[in-house]
């Protein structure tokens, strides 16, 4: 990292490149801050283009990350859904290594590269394929359901997957009475409250949302007169309760181009909202910082030296992958 920084500057081509990116990003960072930032984005912009790669970026991604050098931006299974389509040769995961395991599962021809090994996810931790074998000796019969937030082994063990956003439609599109939800106690004890079914989960959490409380929410209602309170279904249930809407991450992102309120806080890791911020000045983003640390593994200066080198890349086992795709191919049928 320190022989890159020492190749960039801010020269007048930067910062030529890089205004329209910081006439958005200007409100986000100081101008001094931009000028140790921005040759990264016109270095990272440049190479992109030269090796046919695209950038993926979740939208827990820092502002300079999503909007500074990524071509397309969402949730992980849309960016996964988009880049099967892409042309591209190499797809560089912003993103934490499920996300990166899922693209290549969807794109075996592509290099995969993701600019941190290490970013993982407590939630994707918290089972294992032995753990789904062993779930489905003790339910015989019962179809399990697995949230994309696993790896491509747990998904390869499992029935259908489900995103945050379609969890409800997956179970009621089940035809068993009960379903095993896994791994988020929260996001399966969410879908509970919206169906019929009954849904048996596992002990997983996200270490992010699960830190939220009720008293948060109270807290910015007594601060923020008016403020709409959009919240993640990995929040604990306490914390749905008090929010007035709860959504995916784009359902947020539609909730609030849609609904258009002027102010709102998402309970939610935080880069979104300085992102939403970033794309929208006329409206008020009441920010909460919970960091997802997995997440913020991603930084320019890792994403520029993955993409010279190529590497690390994301190597999966083709019986894994073909054996992944299936319950993802599902879901995206029954969705
Ligand atoms: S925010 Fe939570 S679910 Fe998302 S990567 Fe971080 S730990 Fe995992």
């Amino acid at each position: 990292m320190s022989n890159i920084s020492q190749e960039l500057a801010y020269t007048d081509e930067v910062a030529k490149a890089t205004a329209p990116i910081y006439d958005i990003l200007k409100d986000q960072y100081a101008l001094s801050y931009w000028e140790t930032i921005a040759p990264y984005i016109h270095e990272i912009n440049k190479l992109k283009r030269e090796k046919n790669a695209v950038i993926l970026a979740h939208n827990y991604m820092t502002p300079d990350i999503f909007h500074g050098i990524a071509d397309i931006v969402g949730d992980s299974l849309a960016l996964a859904r988009s880049a099967a389509k892409s042309d591209a040769d190499i797809i560089v995961q912003c993103g934490v290594h499920f996300m990166a395991e899922t693209s290549k599962a969807l794109c075996m021809d592509k290099k995969v590269i993701i600019p941190d090994m290490k970013a993982g996810c407590s939630l994707a931790e918290s089972i294992t394929a032995k753990d789904v074998r062993l779930l489905r000796e003790k339910y015989p019969g019962v179809p399990i359901i697995t949230y994309v937030n696993t790896s491509a082994e747990v998904k390869a063990e499992s029935d259908i997957c489900c995103t945050s956003g379609n969890a409800v439609k997956i179970v009621n599109s089940m035809e068993s009475d009960t379903v095993l939800m896994i791994p988020d106690k929260y996001l399966a004890q969410y879908t509970q409250g919206h169906t019929d079914k009954k849904v048996l989960t596992w002990e997983g959490s996200c270490e992010v949302h699960e830190r939220f409380t009720p008293e948060d929410i109270l807290k910015f209602r007594a601060k923020y007169e008016g403020v709409v309170v959009l919240a993640h279904p990995e929040c604990p249930p306490e914390v749905l309760a008090e929010a007035d809407y709860t959504g995916s991450t784009q359902d947020m992102i539609n909730y609030v181009e849609g609904e258009k309120p002027d102010r709102v806080v998402l309970i939610t890791e935080c880069s979104m909202s300085d992102n939403i911020a970033a794309a929208h000045p006329e409206m008020e983003l009441v920010r909460p910082c919970q960091m997802c640390p997995h997440m913020k593994r991603i930084t320019l200066p890792k994403i520029l030296e993955a993409l010279k080198n190529e590497s690390p890349e994301v190597i999966l086992d083709p019986e894994i992958a073909e054996a992944s795709r299936i319950p993802i191919q599902k879901m995206l049928d029954a969705s």
